[in-house]
């Protein structure tokens, strides 16, 4: 996710390495790449021309603390800038109502059913009652797929295939829902390859006669300009309350995520990355601002880590990384957690640091194999307190785990680095944003 535009805008900012202050000059010349990095990221070139001009004006007039270095300072206005960009501040799904109608609207594959699926999950896992309702009345298939979905994440689906009206469909599942105590109702809806008339007024109309609680526009994020576009058309015709960008996990440069608020200005409400139903996030602009900058989202992580698994495990984890304790056993037990839920590299580029050290790294299950032998060869104390490790250990670890010594110091390094950088960003946990440090 993102990793290209994080790369480039790490290249901008060392530009300003070893600068003792801010000028016009090197200002202008990082705002210019950073502006090149955001245009390649696929991010709308008016919205890129408007971020880079705020950020260039916000440092031209600031004064460079002695303890903040121009690089932070521009990473920190960089890092503010986006954030406000894509919303400042996450807007919740509201699921009030007796029952709660949640309508999905977006093009045929942008992931409508996927989402649909795990949207249902998310909710029932704040105890509310769900029933998921298929819509999409001219693909037998998609109410099968719906079905299999229901049955995955443990919630209802509402079908009636042999009916061709979408909106009588809706309403039966509303009267269902009420007689079966259902406090949440998702209605799933037919989409096209591309817009057309025949399906915006089938969906207008689901939304008229629906009044429903929230209208949700999904969006495969993999489509680019074209995303922004097609979120303008709909939004036009549905005046819709949130945005899902979905396929955040593939090879998408993510201009998309940057530039939709400031396009049709409505919050982006959810991400998703992945073909699992756990693979949802509640989006979040300060975070996502962290990930791209390169500097992590322990926060998500820690919070999905909460979701899939055992919430004390997170907890402690959590903890240990606020105290500047975290060691390789909770490396470990990381790795572990990770692994289960799908898209590793992904995930492992939430560990502030960790996604530039493994970015070359083509990264499956098989990947982590050599990493989890090190670590296993280790004694406790080692995995504890890696500064003990000398030479011998080094040496005895290597051969422990059939790696060589250039595997274990990689390690060793790649650690201590993750350590130094979570050290900086607890530093910084007072002000909004951490900063790592670029000196
Ligand atoms: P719909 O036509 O809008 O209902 O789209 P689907 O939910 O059927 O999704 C279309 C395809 O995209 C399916 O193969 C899904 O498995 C896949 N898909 C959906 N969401 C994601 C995602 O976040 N990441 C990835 N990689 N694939 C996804």
């Amino acid at each position: 996710m993102f990793e290209n535009l994080t790369q480039k805008l790490d290249k901008a900012f060392k530009n300003l390495k070893g600068q003792g202050s801010i000028t016009e000059i090197n200002v202008a010349s990082t705002v210019k790449e950073i502006r090149r990095a955001l245009i390649d990221a696929d991010v709308n070139y008016k919205v890129a021309k408007e971020v880079t001009d705020k950020i260039k004006n916000e440092a031209i007039g600031q004064d460079v603390l002695i303890s903040v270095s121009p690089g932070q300072l521009l990473v920190k206005i960089t890092s503010d800038e986006l954030t406000a960009l894509m919303g400042e501040k996450a807007v919740p799904l509201s699921t009030d109502g007796s029952p709660a109608i949640i309508l999905i609207s977006g093009l045929q594959g942008s992931g409508k059913t996927t989402f649909s699926g795990k949207l249902a999950q998310f909710i029932k896992k704040q105890g509310k009652d769900v029933l998921l309702t298929a819509c999409d009345i001219y693909r037998p298939a998609a109410i099968d797929q719906l079905k299999v979905l229901g049955e995955q994440v443990g919630v209802d689906v509402y079908a009636e295939p042999e009916n061709k009206n979408a909106l009588e469909i809706a309403n039966n599942a509303l009267d269902y829902a009420k007689k079966n105590g259902k406090k949440v109702v998702i209605v799933d809806t037919a989409g096209r390859l591309a817009v057309d008339e025949q399906m915006m007024n089938e969906i207008e109309g689901l939304k008229k006669g629906l009044n429903p609680t929230e209208t949700l526009f999904v969006v495969d994020s993999m489509t680019g300009q074209d995303a922004v576009n097609t979120a303008k058309t709909f939004n036009e015709r549905l005046d819709f309350d949130g945005v899902v960008l979905t396929k955040l996990d593939g090879d998408t440069r993510g201009g998309a995520a940057l530039s939709i608020r400031t396009v049709v200005d409505k919050p982006i409400k959810f991400i998703s990355y992945g073909e699992k139903m756990d693979a949802l996030d509640v989006f979040h602009p300060d975070r996502m601002s962290q990930r791209i900058l390169g500097m992590g989202d322990v926060i998500s992580l820690v919070e999905r880590a909460q979701q899939t698994f055992d919430e004390d495990e997170a907890k402690r984890i959590n903890k240990k990384i606020r105290k500047n304790q975290f060691s390789f056993d909770d490396f470990l037990s990381q790795l572990q957690q990770i692994k289960k839920m799908g898209n590793i590299k992904d995930l492992i580029g939430m560990l502030p640091g960790a996604g530039k050290l493994m970015k070359d790294i083509d990264i499956d299950d098989d990947a982590f194999k050599p990493i989890e032998a090190i670590i296993l060869s280790m004694t406790k104390d080692e995995r504890e307190n890696p500064e003990i490790i000398n030479g011998s250990r080094r040496r005895r670890i290597a051969n422990g785990s059939g790696t060589s010594i250039q595997d274990v110091n990689k390690l060793l390094k790649q650690f201590n680095d993750m350590r130094k950088l979570m050290k900086t960003m607890n530093k910084f946990s007072g002000s909004r944003r951490g900063l790592p440090n670029m000196n």
